[in-house]
């Protein structure tokens, strides 16, 4: 399979470039020159796969010659067995939702998913060549310490995590920042989630720092993260068993766990919606829902994951609603860093044929969670409850939604709402006491620049 770049659809490139590099040096994200769909064969053979089975399929589409099938199916077997729940995810019916539980990996958010895959797409990688890598990641909270989980303590990788100093939870931060890795390094900037993504897309395009350093980037916008999180899609639609199409509610950010359900989409899954949820961080609420695209300032909320405004993804949305034309995205891409935007009403139908949208506030999450416990008691966390508050607003019938942390990453939040003690699981009570490491930074690219040269070897 060859890859683009959404601002240069001359280029072409291989799995093994796109994976390692992560962005383009244009600026770009990548994508597949084309997409294929799986013919019905092809498709019915999915059907009854394990999980990790189903993965193997799925991926291999996409990553040419980067590695064998069987060689595949060993990195992906290896990835979830770090996984408490044998088929890796679970499906739980709330009253007339299913909600897809993601969280069962090492960190207990979705992240982990894609996440351990690509820790051992580097190890193996690295195996073949002499090439040393560095990291450098941005996270609104849980991306950072997936990341780590996944790369910690393996050879000739290091592992810089920017996080908006005191904006995520205590407990995202401490899954960080208590990893006694030599390979680790945590930086708590100060400014919020967007500061942190630009000051590492600024890094990216410093071609000399970037290649001085051999960085690598993992953040969402990777596409071998957005193809490994589209296999639950597929699963999940074959474990329910459904004749009739499926809808899907998706708490969202950075528009990468959206977007891989509508790869799936693309690949033949049949998916009716794919529910954009939002918090008051609702640029991409306004922009569904009727093409206002402009950026406000983040607002913190309790579901800090989400607090974004500039959703990173979405630019490969973009692409494919204007007919895979990279000019015409560099063009967006610059009217947007002005905030002078707007999708125009041909190109906001065509993207609300598979999206719709919705947002909610504090008010509204804090009652959804405590909704739910009252009801079935189960408790959800507040990215969870987003996406399930969402397809109430809607009515919608038929979703899933799509459960992305487990609620002990966010004891305040459920504190608040149910007045309930959310506890860690036991084998990772222990952070609760261990000793934090993390360089605190003003958003200074140069200061930034000079650490990481200094530590990386
Ligand atoms: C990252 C994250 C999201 C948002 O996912 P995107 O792919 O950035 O849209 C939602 N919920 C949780 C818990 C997350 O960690």
């Amino acid at each position: 399979m060859e890859y683009l770049s959404t601002r240069n659809d001359k280029i072409s490139f291989k799995f093994e470039h796109i994976f390692i590099k992560g962005l383009s040096e244009d600026g770009g994200l990548f994508l597949p020159k084309k997409i294929e769909k799986f013919s019905e064969k092809e498709f019915s053979n999915l059907k009854a796969l394990s999980y990790v089975d189903l993965a193997t399929e799925i991926i291999y589409k996409f990553i040419g010659d980067f590695c064998s099938k069987e060689k595949l199916h060993e990195i992906v077997k290896k990835s979830y067995s770090s996984f408490s729940e044998k088929e890796v995810v679970k499906i739980r019916k709330v009253e007339d939702l299913q909600i897809l539980e993601l969280f069962h990996g090492p960190t207990l958010a979705f992240k982990d998913v894609a996440m351990q895959l690509i820790g051992n797409f580097y190890e193996y990688y690295l195996s073949k060549t002499s090439e040393k890598i560095n990291i450098v990641v941005a996270t609104s909270g849980d991306t950072g310490a997936a990341a780590i989980d996944a790369v910690k303590g393996k050879k000739n990788i290091n592992i810089f995590v920017l996080h908006p100093n005191n904006r995520i939870s205590p407990v995202q931060r401490m899954l960080m920042t208590t990893n006694p890795s030599k390979n680790v390094f945590n930086i708590a900037v100060e400014g919020n989630f967007d500061d942190c993504q630009k000051l590492v897309k600024q890094m990216f395009s410093d071609r000399e720092f970037s290649k001085s350093i051999n960085m690598s980037g993992v953040n969402s916008i990777n596409w071998a993260r957005i193809v490994a999180q589209s296999v639950y899609y597929f699963f999940c639609y074959f474990k329910l068993g459904k004749k009739e199409k499926v809808s899907f509610s998706v708490p969202t950010g950075n528009f990468g766990d959206v977007y891989a359900g509508y790869l799936a989409k693309k690949m033949g899954l049949p998916i009716d919606k794919l529910l954009v949820a939002t918090n008051e961080n609702d640029i991409l609420h306004r922009a569904i829902s009727k093409g206002d695209y402009k950026t406000n300032k983040v607002q913190e909320t309790i579901s800090p994951s989400m607090d974004i405004q500039v959703a990173s993804n979405f630019e490969r949305l973009l692409f494919d609603i204007y007919n895979n034309d990279s000019k015409k995205v560099i063009e967006i891409m610059s009217d947007i860093k002005n905030n002078k935007f707007n999708l125009d009403q041909f190109s906001l139908k065509k993207i609300q044929k598979d999206f719709i949208s919705g947002s909610l506030n504090e008010k509204e999450i804090l009652e959804t969670i405590k909704h739910i416990y009252k009801n079935n008691r189960i408790v959800v966390d507040p990215h969870t409850a987003i996406g399930v508050g969402a397809v109430k607003k809607h009515n919608g019938k038929n979703y899933v939604v799509l459960a992305t942390a487990h609620p002990c990453k966010f004891p305040n939040a459920i504190l608040k709402a149910i007045d309930k003690k959310e506890e860690l699981p036991n084998h990772l009570k222990e952070i609760l006491n261990q000793k934090e490491e993390y360089e605190v930074f003003q958003n200074n690219i140069e200061n930034l620049k000079s650490y990481i040269k200094k530590n990386c070897k």
